[in-house]
């Protein structure tokens, strides 16, 4: 890059005469995002306007050719990946799972840096009629558009930006747009915990808040445990010893389980649902019964399973066959002291050179995100919510996005590369 010395120079005497602490922007890029920014907002109605449940195979093949086709454009090597076959099936994991697109832009420098964000939503399909897109003052409304749909318009002008700089100080620059988060990522999970792995720093893009614009360090860990007990049908009135009663056996199990919560550490075990039997007269053959389970630290899920695994084992009938099933929804995203740099390194550039205040959020609110999956076996930065502030995702408000938040946003990702290709991070 050559403009240094020129923006070195505006950025001076800007502050100087705004007569302002911070520095000015970087001119060049600032342009650069308020350039996107109508770009932007047009790939948001493109987007919005494909309907992609992650259960619409359909919408979702339709929503990835087009993702695809805009990063073969800009250049990327794109391949579109399948991740049925290897899927960690849970209950309401369905047989097919849309495709993953991953692009990978190979630059001139080392560092790898992956921007990830998610392609589904969890509407069904017809609900789009209600909620078209539509932009009403500083608002953009649409189905799915802060959930997440803003994240891969992000991406897509972040890299547009980076190419229209003629930046490529990066070693590799991935882009992985999934299309099963609102099911928990049975498909992406492994793809987005090795490529994690593999990167120097991960940015995901989900949106950050309307009431605050902040970053996210730390995600809260999803599980759930399923009971299925199997007992004996026989009459009630006439032959009830000669049955097994599975809904005794449940009731016994949920008892002795309803204390396992350590607030202590945060973790949560609720039992939430439950069934059993088919008449009154009957002594029930079967019972089932479902828990939520909220964890803060990765530790913590093998601790708690393994306390139901163990407890599992009093029954109180001896006779009834109890299956427990402890499934991995999502693990926690955890701050360090890596991904804490990366937000301060954000926070500084918000503040310095455009004058705003970013928060950097480490206690735990609201739902799991990929961020944790990509976090799960790396030591490297993953920093969560870097897509812009918007409202009413998995409501049945109208989703909107904050219009005002897509240049600052474009800007700081656009920066960020930069900085993380350029090693510019303290810590690294
Ligand atoms: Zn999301």
């Amino acid at each position: 890059m050559n403009i240094q010395p020129r923006n070195f120079l505006l950025a001076a005497v800007c502050a100087a005469w705004l007569g302002s602490a911070f520095a000015a922007p970087d001119a060049r890029i600032a342009t650069l995002a308020a350039k996107e920014k109508p770009a932007l907002l047009e790939t948001l109605k493109e987007l919005v306007s494909i309907e992609s449940g992650s259960r619409d195979l359909e919408g979702l093949e339709k929503i990835s050719d087009l993702i695809a086709a805009k990063f073969k454009a800009m250049g990327g090597e794109v391949e579109l990946i399948d991740p049925s076959a290897d899927a960690y099936r849970m209950e309401d994991t369905p047989e097919k799972i849309g495709r993953v697109v991953r692009a990978t832009f190979k630059g001139t420098g080392k560092k790898k840096i992956m921007l990830i964000a998610h392609m589904d939503t969890v509407y069904t399909v017809g609900m789009l009629n209600k909620q078209p897109f539509r932009v009403e003052g500083d608002k953009a409304y649409g189905l799915g558009i802060a959930d997440d749909k803003q994240g891969v318009a992000v991406i897509t002008h972040t890299v547009a930006m980076l190419q229209a700089l003629k930046f490529k100080d990066y070693g590799t620059l991935t882009v992985l747009i999934n299309g099963d988060e609102e099911i928990s990522s049975p498909g992406s999970r492994t793809l987005i915990t090795r490529l994690g792995g593999e990167h120097d720093a991960v940015l995901s893009f989900e949106g950050s808040s309307v009431k605050e614009d902040k970053l996210s360090l730390a995600t809260a860990g999803i599980a759930s445990v399923t009971l299925n007990v199997t007992g004996k049908a026989s009459h009630a009135g006439s032959a009830p010893e000669q049955g097994v009663n599975a809904l005794y056996e449940l009731s016994h199990q949920i008892l002795q389980m309803r204390d396992l919560s350590d607030p202590a550490t945060g973790l949560k075990m609720n039992w939430t649902i439950s069934k059993s039997g088919s008449n009154r007269n009957v002594i029930p053959a079967s019972a089932a019964a479902g828990a939520d389970v909220r964890v803060l630290k990765v530790s913590d899920y093998d601790r708690i399973e393994q306390q139901v695994q163990e407890r599992v084992k009093k029954q109180l009938i001896p006779e009834a066959k109890v299956e427990m099933k402890f499934e991995r929804r999502r693990p926690p995203l955890e701050a360090t002291d890596a991904s804490r740099a990366l937000a301060k390194h954000a926070q500084q550039i918000y503040k310095d050179e455009l004058g705003k205040p970013l928060g950097a959020d480490d206690a735990v609110a609201g739902g799991g995100t990929d961020a944790a999956f990509a976090a799960l076996k790396t030591k490297a930065p993953v920093v969560e919510r870097f897509g812009l502030q918007g409202f009413g995702a998995h409501s049945a408000d109208a989703e909107y996005v904050l219009v005002d938040s897509i240049e600052p946003r474009l800007y700081l990702a656009t920066r960020m590369v930069m900085d993380l290709s350029r090693n510019k991070l303290p810590g690294n």
